[in-house]
């Protein structure tokens, strides 16, 4: 009887492992071929004319020169890009998805359409630094799931400071900056953002300002991010307030309006990103124009307004590291091409200005295996625009063509 038993469960586990090959081979892959009319494989690099991008399974399994229709026997969906400029999708490195309401409800309802915005204007990937709780964890997830339509989403979770705000964590001295820190990243955050200065509204976030922690705040904070692994992200608008984070080996210096020479020379030696979020440029410019304005807010607005360009043009000849963040959450979401604008307006070559928004915003993100280019074995995160943005940047509004991960989301 027992031999009977084993038997049969060996005659079974046969059977359906052969039922199992046979599934297999039934099965016909599926791929899509994209026409790109001019192809952006890599931002700062030659375009290509007339190339055929094989997606298969979310990822780039091939680049041809000349259209091509087919691949072996698969089963092939074509996209005609033959009158566009493609390009890998975009990357938006400071955005708050899910911050503004006055409740969760309001948090989550404005994440998901955020979110959607954001992705419709060829943002496949962001990094959140700073939502009210933990929704944009949620948003995360749902996104990855595919329950709610975005872009992939990285998150600090909630932003870390001296207290005094309602959205953020709070850290006052040492064992407070480190279990707020370590509370951050155990609840799930892939970054953390740190307030190191006041923020832009704030009169206190001008040129002379004062940094926000105590040295050994700031080193409790980064002893216990490098532990876990996870890069931060310093918000800093006043002189000493950069210099005084890079101390300590921060990733990224978001704003970093009034940033100095000094400051720029430890970035470049240390390979420090600056996101300095000039998009939020539009909001100032409104600002200032507007004669309801509270005349001491606009004086301290000019100051930036005067700076801030200059400044990052500085950064650039010099050989900063820069990336594209617009703040959206303080500027609105789905206008998320102002930074690439902006950044062409202040000086940057087009070439760069697209290169920050791809390539370099993936390597800050240390995603550059996946994401930043077209290239054989990246994910297939790819964008179509009309008109041609190393010509005229303002194409790069004109999207008409999203793919995230091999699945069309705007055709
Ligand atoms: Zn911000």
């Amino acid at each position: 009887m027992r031999y009977l038993i084993i038997i049969s469960v060996w005659f079974l586990s046969v059977m359906s492992m052969g039922f199992a090959q046979d599934e297999a081979e039934e099965e016909t892959r599926k791929i899509t071929i994209i026409h790109a009319g001019t192809l952006m494989a890599v931002a700062g690099n030659a375009t290509l004319e007339r190339q055929s991008i094989i997606v298969e399974d979310g990822k780039i399994k091939g680049i041809k020169p000349s259209y091509v229709n087919e691949d072996g026997d698969a089963d092939v969906t074509i996209v005609d890009l033959k009158d566009k400029f493609v390009m890998a999708g975009l990357m938006d490195v400071h955005v708050h998805l899910a911050s503004r309401g006055d409740n969760p409800a309001d948090y989550a309802l404005n994440g998901v359409t955020n979110a959607y915005k954001t992705l419709m204007v060829g943002v496949t990937t962001v990094r959140d630094l700073g939502a009210a709780d933990d929704t944009i964890f949620k948003l995360r997830k749902a996104v990855a799931d595919g329950d709610v339509i975005g872009p992939r989403i990285l998150s600090a979770g909630n932003i870390i400071g001296v207290g005094g705000r309602d959205n953020g964590k709070e850290c006052n001295g040492v064992e407070s900056c480190r279990r707020t820190t370590r509370d951050m990243i155990t609840s799930g955050a892939d970054w953390i953002k740190i307030y190191s200065s006041c923020s832009g509204g704030q009169f206190c976030s001008n040129e002379e300002g004062a940094p926000m922690f105590f040295d050994d705040e700031i080193e409790a904070i980064t002893e216990v991010a490098k532990k876990y692994e996870i890069k931060v992200a310093a918000h800093s608008h006043p002189r000493a307030s950069a210099l005084h984070v890079l101390k300590y080996g921060v990733s990224s210096i978001e704003h970093g309006s009034f940033i100095n020479d000094e400051a720029m020379e430890i970035m470049i030696r240390e390979g420090v990103y600056y996101v300095p979020t000039v998009a939020v440029m539009d909001m100032i410019e409104e600002d200032i124009a507007d004669p309801e304005s509270d005349p001491e807010m606009v004086a301290h607005e000019t100051k930036f307004y005067e700076n801030n360009p200059k400044k990052i043009y500085e950064a650039y000849k010099k050989g900063v590291k820069i990336a594209t963040g617009t703040d959206a959450g303080v500027v609105p979401h789905g206008k998320n091409y102002r930074e690439v604008e902006r950044f062409v307006e202040l000086g940057m070559a087009n070439a760069d200005a697209l290169k920050a928004g791809t390539v370099n915003s993936a390597d800050l993100l240390d995603l550059s295996d996946d994401l930043g280019t077209i290239e054989v074995g990246k994910i297939a995160d790819i964008i179509a625009v009309s008109g041609n943005p190393l010509e005229e940047i303002k194409d790069i509004e004109n999207i008409v063509f999203v793919m995230k991960e091999g699945r069309v989301y705007k055709d």
